[in-house]
């Protein structure tokens, strides 16, 4: 059984109503790959019983160099009174700061209460190493929280200080998330009789508490405590701590070990880069931003103005990002069906993007994988 998180989600992927998916393309590759998961919710089965409307919205760096916004209340308003769901591309990031611009996706994250993001890291098989983790980042809160000042010391140099905030509330919720989703791998591990890396679930808490003992130490004691305060629910699950240095090296030496993990929103941000780095490419790692009642898809993957305008960016994590996004809706047999086409795609030598050693382009692989439902 899961817990609240899950089960707000939850529909019966047989009903015939329909679904309106908010399409956020943002900027560079954003605009290639949205169009592949839009691809892949029209030609879903029918039998599957879904059916998707579409909505075009505006975010973006571009958009803010075009008009001054980069997130318009339009777009947020629109999510939050007609979309089911949304999947975002990407966003520039301007290397230098410029005045007035800050990130749309953060924003959106804050104002529909996305707590979470949720990144699935597995491997290719026959690329790296087996690999099958996912990693839950915090999102709210941590140094993201941007209370940032500089000041003159005495001795006239600059000082430049950042908030680190670790909240009860917040860890409390990212924590119920990490138990109910190594619950949820394990109930699809046993109803698939998949053999796969794990035969049993794990959440491994990563703090650096020996160092930050106030803020790491409340991220780490209360994860702890919602365990064993919900042990009835939670006993299959194997609960581990690791501190974050040593996270890193244990997660690229034996990264086959790691079930699922849950960070503060830095750590979160840095070890799921780096799990990504896992698996050959940042082109097939999806990403949910999850919250009590809505999530947004949205690849790892930036707006990669290197391979912008060439046809051949991977849309592998976008069109995971749309199961992961139907996961959290509570459409687990779409989202199977779509994750089941990407693994045969992959499994196979023939259809694959450059960044994976092939020379297909974009589309050749949407249409490879559509014609595997
Ligand atoms: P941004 O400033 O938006 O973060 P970036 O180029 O610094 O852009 P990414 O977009 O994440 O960061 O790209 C990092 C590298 O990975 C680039 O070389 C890019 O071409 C490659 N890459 C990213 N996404 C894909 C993709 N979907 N398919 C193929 N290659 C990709």
């Amino acid at each position: 059984m899961f817990s609240k998180t899950i089960r707000a989600f939850s529909t019966s992927s047989t009903s015939l109503k329909n679904i309106k998916i908010g399409l956020i393309p943002g900027d560079g590759i954003g605009r290639e790959v949205i169009p592949a998961g839009r691809a892949v919710l029209e030609n879903l089965p029918s039998k599957l019983g879904l059916k998707f409307d579409f909505v075009d919205l505006d975010a973006g760096f571009e958009l803010f160099q075009k008009t001054g916004t980069a997130l318009p209340d339009e777009t947020v308003k629109v999510l939050k009174e007609e979309c089911d769901g949304a999947l975002f591309g990407a966003v520039s990031s301007p290397s230098v700061k410029v005045e007035g611009y800050s990130s749309p996706i953060v924003a959106l994250r804050k104002k529909l209460g996305l707590y979470a993001n949720v990144r699935p890291v597995k491997s290719v098989e026959g690329i790296g190493r087996p690999v099958d983790m996912v990693i839950v980042r915090e999102n709210t809160e941590d140094l993201y929280i941007k209370e940032e000042r500089t000041y003159k010391a005495a001795d006239g140099t600059r000082v430049a200080e950042a908030i680190k905030r670790i909240t009860e509330t917040a860890t409390t919720r990212i924590a119920k998330m990490a138990y109910d989703i190594a619950l949820k791998r394990q109930a699809i591990r046993e109803a698939s009789s998949a053999t796969g890396l794990h035969t049993s679930p794990s959440v491994t808490v990563t703090h650096k508490s020996n160092v930050l003992s106030q803020s790491d130490g409340l991220f780490r004691e209360i994860c702890r405590s919602v365990y064993d305060a919900n042990l009835g629910l939670y006993d299959s699950i194997a609960y581990r701590e690791q501190i974050v240095d040593s996270m890193v090296y244990r997660m690229f030496r034996e990264p086959e070990i790691f079930d699922v993990v849950v960070a503060p929103n830095l750590y979160g941000d840095i070890l799921s880069d780096g799990a990504a780095a896992l698996v050959g490419s940042l082109g097939v790692v999806p990403s949910a931003n999850v919250g009590e009642n809505f999530a947004i898809g949205e690849p790892c993957h930036g707006s990669a103005p290197d391979i912008e305008g060439k046809g051949i960016s991977n849309p592998i994590a976008t069109i995971r990002s749309t199961a992961l996004m139907l996961e959290f809706m509570g459409h687990t047999d779409a989202a199977a069906t779509i994750y089941e086409a990407v693994d045969a795609n992959l499994a196979e030598d023939s259809i694959k993007t450059p960044d994976l050693g092939g020379n297909s382009t974009t589309q050749q692989v949407v249409d490879d994988i559509i014609r595997r439902f």
